[in-house]
């Protein structure tokens, strides 16, 4: 019986309100609305009343009171809208959006529209899809869907190739809802449970370069300046909670403060008149209960992994790279021509200088502000060009003596460090470096772990290594290899015999897949193979080889392969973008003559007197991932059949702790830790792939670090770590022009010369080449307000 109908819109929606008036215009002209309406008794009128803007007015009463020309505020209830609303007349408010149900269930009936939705949660409901995802608007979809589908197949995932980690939901006052919780179905009754609200419908999908503590603090300080101010807890307890997000952002909070947060966010939601106070906590307590670990780093460690906050990071560079190396220092010291300085620097912060500036994720590109221009920098190419340059003058062996004098004097305590790859060896260099008495126990006969085993030598040669491991021996790292700890001696025996133990023993295992044929001959597993080559004990395949994998090991499989003249296929379930291999490695595959075939996974290994006849592979499509965003699965019809006489299992690790720890380990099998001290238990550390499962060389080599610093203050109670990065002063000045140039392309072996032998193929940037390269950096660490909490007060 309404007579009287007033839309509430907001002024700044002006495409919305001029469509909103021609819509009311045309209705009026055709008589469907006004007086008498299609010739009845019936007569409504429609106004549009423009509010201005305040958030608080998506609350009914307050909505109300705008409308009657009043302040925005929210009053008590009772009296309801529906007895005593707009004018003190009975009012019912809706939302346009619900009310555009209504022609369907009147034309089609409710039984008809409850078709579609869950039982508790009918129908269809609008999302605006929006962040970083590749194709954004708005997506009208049935209760019941779940946020898989929205984001990674109406939305076609993550804008290049960032990983996913969370959808704000609702708005401002939404909640967040991290990616392991994507399988939920959008309902009102899941996104209760998970804690946030469907509100008006946004999805603000993030990526890893979003720092979940900020956003909570972004909506915080929205809600607060929206607060109307009416309710005490509302506007002075968002205002406080504020102030402690500003502490935190800053790095000046304590680790207490976050149940000062969590109980204050609680206070506001129990007692808060309106919706706005009720819902303003959900961003704080969705993003303390599912990103706890965003918060604790910002406390503990004073960083922000996301690269968001800028107190807690020197540059995005820095921050990205796991050892933290000072990017900006070592490229300043090396345009100032100090080019030992800038080795001393890379090599405090990185043992391997030489060596990872050759294979490493380059996690620290990734983030390289200068590709908002045009390429990043070639970090790596210049670490190592320094690292190689000192070896090849032999002006190394000045600053390696300097880190030999400079070790601190021996304080009784000794280390075992079980497994002599990456992140053992990193972790056995700074304890060295700290006085104590490292034993490296290493299964094979050789230092150095997949740096040695799992890398060709024409992507890292043997010499490189050998000479960098060689400081560690000169360190006083003592090596005992053939000796697999966990087999032929006890982890408890160890724990008892040495100060503190590290357990460093990688992700040894490889995936198989589950299809049949793979016990046929000629069937062999990549990784055991490499490891087998680098010892000159590899069985060598026929001529025609499949690859099976996407990531570094099955390139290296097949890069090897070619250089031993065989027919190289890779199949990759991914497309070329969605590869894990490092591009470049994939690029030189390409050129050396590796065929390769995208989204296609294997399906079936066929035989003839048990070896290998075919493999049968089947197309996926690339844009359809599972939970994870990460694998596809969605088949297409196409089976393609290939010949081939070996195919190479490149299918990734998994890590097996079983004979080495007894207790509970995580759901991937991998040793839990302490992540801010990499702590087991008692005096037992971890770190490196068996407490992340499979990760590249550096990531491990930055736990490495973080252990051996925690070891310390665990053994020594001491937190002067810092001492070992030095204190180097350099240039702080910004460039004076930026001048767009691409990155400069090191010098690599033509590929006649690549074929029939191991070679080194990335020859090295030339001095000229090195500096050029270093001046493209636009300093990003020279910012008025950075303090780098970090580097400046924790690590010196
Ligand atoms: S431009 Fe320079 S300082 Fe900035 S992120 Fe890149 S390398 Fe680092
Ligand atoms: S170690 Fe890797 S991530 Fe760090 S600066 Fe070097 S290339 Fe970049």
């Amino acid at each position: 019986g309404a007579e009287n109908c007033i839309i509430y819109v907001r002024s700044e929606y002006t495409l919305a309100l001029q469509r909103l008036t021609s819509a009311i215009h045309d209705a009026q002209k055709l008589g469907f609305l006004g007086n008498s309406i299609c010739d009845t008794n019936f007569s409504c009128s429609f106004d549009i009343v423009q509010g201005a803007g305040a958030f608080v007015c998506g609350e009914e009463t307050a909505l109300i009171a705008s409308i009657e020309g009043l302040a925005g505020r929210p009053r008590m209830r009772p009296p309801y809208p529906v007895e005593q609303g707009y004018r003190d007349f009975p009012t019912c408010i809706h939302n346009v959006e619900t009310l555009c149900n209504v022609p369907f269930i009147i034309a089609k009936g409710a039984s008809e529209y409850k078709k579609t939705g869950t039982a508790a949660s009918t129908g269809t409901k609008v999302f605006s899809l929006v962040g970083n995802v590749k194709n954004t608007g708005l997506v009208e979809i049935p209760f019941g869907m779940n946020l898989n589908t929205v984001i990674f197949e109406m939305g076609e995932g993550t804008v290049g190739n960032k990983k996913i980690k969370a959808v704000q939901t609702g708005g401002p006052s939404g909640g967040c809802i991290p990616l392991s919780e994507f399988i939920t179905s959008i309902d009102y009754e899941s996104f209760n449970k998970l804690g946030v609200i469907m509100g008006s419908g946004g999805l603000v999908v993030m990526d890893q370069d979003n720092c979940m503590v900020d956003v909570a603090r972004y909506f915080t300080a929205f809600n607060a300046e929206e607060s109307c101010g009416r309710c005490v807890s509302c506007r002075d307890g968002l205002s406080q909670l504020l102030f402690i997000y500003d502490k935190i952002v800053k790095g000046e909070a304590q680790i207490t403060d976050l149940n000062t947060l969590r109980k204050l966010a609680l206070h506001i939601k129990d007692t808060s008149l309106c919706g706005l106070g009720k819902t303003s906590a959900n961003p704080i307590l969705t993003t303390l209960k599912y990103f706890a670990h965003e918060y604790e780093s910002h406390i503990k460690e004073k960083r922000c992994d996301s690269g968001v906050c800028e107190n807690l990071f020197e540059a995005l560079c820095e921050n990205s790279c796991p050892l933290h190396m000072n990017i900006p220092g070592y490229l300043a010291l090396l345009l100032e021509d100090r080019i030992e300085d800038a080795y001393e620097l890379t090599l405090r912060a990185n043992p391997f200088p030489g060596s990872i500036g050759r294979i490493c994720h380059f996690h620290c590109q990734m983030r390289c502000m200068r590709e908002s221009i045009d390429e990043s920098i070639a970090q790596s190419d210049i670490h190592r060009y320094l690292a190689d340059t000192m070896f090849k003058l032999g002006s190394y062996k000045t600053i390696w003596n300097k880190l030999i004098h400079e070790k601190l004097n021996a304080n009784g305590f000794s280390v075992a460090i079980i497994g002599a790859g990456p992140a053992g060896l990193t972790t056995a260099y700074f304890l060295a470096r700290l006085g104590y008495d490292v034993t490296v126990f290493e299964s094979r006969t050789k230092a150095g772990g997949m740096l040695r085993y799992a890398i060709p030598s024409f992507r890292l040669p043997k010499d490189i290594l050998e000479h960098e491991l060689e400081l560690l021996k000169k360190l006083g790292v003592r090596f005992i290899f053939n000796t697999a700890i966990g087999k032929s001696v006890s982890l408890a025996q160890i724990k008892k015999q040495y100060s503190a133990v590290v357990i460093a023993i990688g992700a040894q295992k490889e995936m198989l897949p589950s299809i049949s044929g793979i016990t046929l001959q000629g069937v062999i597993n990549g990784l055991s193979w490499l490891t087998q080559f680098s010892e000159g004990q590899a069985y060598k395949p026929k001529r025609n080889c499949i690859v099976l994998g996407g990531g570094n090991t099955a390139i290296d499989v097949a890069r090897t392969l070619i250089r031993l003249d065989c027919k190289v296929t890779v199949a990759c379930p991914h497309a070329k973008s969605e590869m894990t291999a490092n591009l470049q490695e994939i690029n030189f595959a390409q050129e050396e003559g590796v065929n390769f075939l995208y989204c296609y996974s294997p399906h079936e290994i066929t035989g003839h007197d048990n070896q290998v006849k075919s493999i049968k592979l089947q197309e996926m499509f690339p844009e359809t991932f599972d939970k994870t965003g990460q694998f596809p699965i969605k088949q297409k019809e196409k089976m393609i059949e290939i010949p081939c006489d070996s195919v190479f299992l490149c299918l990734g690790e998994y890590v097996d702790t079983s004979y080495i720890f007894n207790e509970k380990t995580t759901t991937n099998n991998t040793i839990p830790v302490d992540p801010y001290t990499m702590r087991v238990e008692e005096n037992v550390f971890c770190v490196g792939d068996a407490v992340n499962g499979p990760s590249t060389a550096v990531q491990a080599m930055g736990q490495g670090k973080k252990a051996a610093e925690h070891i310390h203050e665990f053994l020594m109670n001491e937190d002067n770590f810092s001492q070992l990065y030095g204190t180097f002063a350099y240039s702080k000045q910004l460039p004076n022009k930026i001048i767009k140039s691409k990155r400069i392309v090191p010098r690599v072996l033509f590929i006649d010369d690549r074929r029939n032998n191991f070679q080194e193929v990335i020859l090295g940037y030339s001095g000229d080449q090195a500096k050029s390269e270093a001046r493209r950096c636009m300093r990003c660490d020279v910012r008025a307000s950075t303090k780098n909490l970090w580097r400046n007060n924790h690590h010196g």
